[in-house]
């Protein structure tokens, strides 16, 4: 079911491209976007703004309009959580040396993580993880590696058997702080939304803890249609949405067109009484 169903245009506010840990070039992605429908496209790689050019000339050339964003990642209470910024200009100097920190932690994790796989006898997945990926090394790349080695029917076996927290090769690691994040997507002009927000399992009073710092940040808007949602989770999220003030945003969050789950401008409509986030969009 596509955003068309309650309006005439598609939104889809959260993407990957391989300058993170997407499979597609960003022009790749752009031309999938424009033949699934997509009227309004948001690039946001995980801490990079570096698709941004290539997409959006992509854009230009297929007619469909393209927003500029990110996907940050930040420790809340020890907590990994991403914030999407939207409409971000990347040539913001704060928030480039901010996500070059990141990239540099993202490096120094991928290191301990291959560590911990050379100790369980497989010394090559480091560099295997490594090859796949262009700019940001994520735990999906290892999680693909081990998939092209047979190691795991899946990407979601591998982090179930390995990558995520309390598996084997789990490393943590010290994200950026949420004010950080903030700051660096309003310095760079964006507007800061809760990524997959039912994805975190937290507490209905932990998750309005954190709403409420979000917002005293100058937070806007959460995700409330997202492939990581059930349409339960949707509308418990419209109904925080509501309650805090805030907008409503919609993305696939699409990584590859393998992914069956989570297919691009494949979007539920947002439910009735959201704000969109696009309500003040020209
Ligand atoms: P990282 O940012 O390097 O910690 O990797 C997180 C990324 O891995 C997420 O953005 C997802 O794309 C992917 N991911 C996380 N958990 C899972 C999971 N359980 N199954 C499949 N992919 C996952
Ligand atoms: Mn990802
Ligand atoms: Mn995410
Ligand atoms: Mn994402």
């Amino acid at each position: 079911m596509g955003n068309k169903v309650l309006s005439s245009i598609c939104y889809d506010l959260h993407s990957h491209s391989s300058a993170s840990d997407g499979v597609l070039s960003p022009t790749a992605l752009v031309q999938l976007a424009a033949e699934n429908g997509v009227d309004v496209l948001a690039l946001t790689d995980h801490d990079s703004t570096d698709g941004h050019s290539e997409a959006a000339a992509a854009a230009a050339a297929v007619g469909i309009r393209f927003i500029p964003g990110i996907e940050i990642s930040v420790s809340w209470r020890n907590r990994l959580i991403h914030m999407v910024g939207l409409g971000v200009d990347g040539n913001y100097s704060e928030m480039q040396q901010g996500l070059v920190d990141l990239r540099a932690k993202r490096t120094l994790r991928a290191e301990a993580i291959g560590a911990k796989f050379t100790k369980i006898g497989m010394p090559d997945v480091y560099d295997g993880a490594c090859a796949l990926a262009d700019g940001v090394v994520s735990r999906s790349h290892f999680a693909m590696y081990l998939v092209k080695q047979g190691v795991v029917k899946d990407v979601q076996q591998a982090f179930k058997k390995y990558l995520q927290k309390g598996k084997c090769c789990y490393v943590g690691c010290e994200w950026a702080s949420l004010e950080d994040a903030l700051k660096w997507i309003h310095g760079a002009g964006g507007q800061a939304v809760v990524a997959h927000p039912a994805r975190y399992k937290m507490s209905r009073t932990l998750f309005r803890e954190f709403l409420v710092d979000f917002k005293a940040l100058g937070g806007v808007g959460i995700e409330v249609s997202c492939s990581s949602h059930n349409l339960e989770e949707a509308t418990q999220m419209a109904a925080y949405a509501q309650e805090m003030g805030l907008l409503a945003s919609a993305g696939s969050d699409f990584h590859s067109p393998d992914n069956t789950w989570a297919k691009l401008g494949r979007v539920h409509p947002l439910p009735e009484g959201c704000q969109p986030i696009w309500k003040d969009w020209d």
